[in-house]
């Protein structure tokens, strides 16, 4: 978003700590104060703690941790490194949702007019995709005129008038994240969870939204794939919110094979416009009704999820869909872009399909074109992966388990590769490892817990 709504920094004095003397503090295991970490964040940002410095410091913090109090503090500061945004002024409640990235996770395009077709308002400040994930930017981008920077006023206009927005950050919100983050990917210290909380919370508080509902992702396909990792920083997240005053809930949910039938751009928003015309896949239709349901409550709004599922079946949420999308200048009837290339990838034997790796699916899928290695690498809009047949369906030897989509037919060869490696047929009834499958198995999207303030 185009910064218009600056907040004014305060009086800072440079040689109020020294950073050495900060840095040894974290790193003997004590606790910082709120005046250190004031200063270190804010000196860095201006350039007057260097990186080298700050390195040290993020590598003590990964292997000392933070109290609640040091974290509440560091978050706070992260925030008043930019602008903040302010949509007190709106008469409608509301209400952000955040995912922590996954592989086919198409969620936000149902989700924010779903919720703001029942009356709530929906700011979404998306990213675009990186490594094996995708970008809700690229996707939507795949739609003709669609465009992703709007200004403070147009967004705070569009939420009135619609209810749902979805665009992009603009460089003012939360600086001091970007700098923190590129220094935290060269030097070991991404997987750090009070890092990792307090980045993606800084920016979700600097959003300014009344509430907020966080999907964290557990499985292969996730950002942290273990699930006891996802479990706290879920926890810490939404400590974090409720300490800044803002409602927060988070559902982990499962991401061990990809979301719905698609991975990648045009595809996705296809298979979106589905949900919103009351039909698509289970599980993105049930992941899409648990948030809506969540976000309403966290808004004063109330709903269950019949009726919720009725504003996807009755139209509503299709309508707030076109002129979310009209308001952006894009033409939500306009045919969506299709790639040049197709292959597939067929079983090798009879069976059931017990496993789709969501990580090795996302790999594909970049490969194929529909993601980015680096920051700067372009996206094609027709590139991705239809599922087939999905985890759980039986299938016969030479059946086809993916199609696979691209511009350039010289990207097949190593997408398959990650393809081939991603699905597991097994013996009906018998699991990956070779046990008996007993019971359901977790499907994707799946609710495994949810986390309140
Ligand atoms: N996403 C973020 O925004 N920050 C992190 O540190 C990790 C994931």
């Amino acid at each position: 978003m185009v910064d218009d709504d600056v907040v004014a920094s305060d009086a800072f004095e440079a040689a109020a700590f020294d950073a050495v003397d900060v840095i040894r503090t974290k790193r003997d295991g004590a606790a910082l104060s709120g005046a250190e970490i004031d200063w270190v964040v804010t000196a860095f940002t201006r350039g007057l703690v260097v990186p080298e410095q700050m390195s040290a410091l993020l590598m003590a913090v990964l292997l000392r941790g933070m109290e609640p109090h040091e974290l509440d503090r560091w978050t706070t500061a992260m925030i008043a490194s930019g602008e903040r945004l302010d949509f007190t002024g709106l008469t409608r409640p509301t209400v952000d949702k955040h995912s922590t990235g996954g592989v086919g996770d198409k969620i936000t395009l149902p989700l924010a007019p779903l919720v703001a077709s029942l009356g709530a308002a929906v700011p979404q400040l998306s990213g675009r995709a990186l490594g094996h994930t995708g970008g809700t930017l690229d996707k939507l981008e795949s739609i003709p005129g669609w465009r992703a920077d709007l200004t403070h006023a147009q967004v705070v206009r569009q939420l009135e008038t619609v209810g749902a927005v979805v665009c992009a950050a603009g460089p003012g919100l939360v600086p001091a994240d970007r700098l923190l983050y590129a220094l935290r990917d060269v030097t070991g210290t991404v997987e750090s969870i009070p890092l990792i909380a307090s980045s993606i919370m800084s920016k979700k508080l600097a959003e300014g939204a009344g509430g907020l509902v966080l999907d964290v992702k557990t499985g292969s396909g996730a950002f942290l794939a273990d699930r006891t990792d996802a479990e706290e920083l879920a926890r810490t997240m939404v400590r974090l919110g409720t300490a800044a005053g803002v409602p927060t809930t988070a559902l982990l949910t499962d991401m061990s094979a990809p979301l719905g039938r698609t991975v990648g751009n045009a595809l996705e928003v296809r298979e979106s416009v589905e949900v919103l015309a009351g039909g698509g896949p289970d599980d993105v239709v049930g992941l899409t009704v648990a948030l809506a349901v969540e976000m309403l409550r966290t808004a004063g709004l109330e709903r269950s999820p019949d009726e919720v599922r009725r504003a996807l079946q009755d139209g509503r949420a299709m309508d707030t869909w076109e002129a979310m999308v009209r308001a952006q200048d894009g033409d939500p009837r306009a045919p969506l872009p299709v790639a040049r290339e197709s292959e597939e990838l067929r079983a090798e034997r009879d069976g059931v399909v017990s496993a789709l790796d969501a990580y090795e699916i996302g790999v594909a899928a970049r490969r194929l074109g529909a993601g980015r290695a680096r920051p700067d690498d372009v996206v094609q809009a027709g590139a991705g992966i239809e599922v087939v047949a999905p985890v759980g369906e039986r299938v016969r030897a030479g059946d086809v388990v993916l199609r696979l989509h691209t511009d350039e037919p010289a990207r097949f060869a190593r997408a398959l590769e990650a393809a081939r490696s991603a699905v597991v047929v097994t013996e009906a009834g018998t699991d990956v490892d070779g046990s008996t499958v007993t019971g359901e198995r977790v499907v994707a999207g799946q609710v495994l817990e949810v986390v309140r303030g």
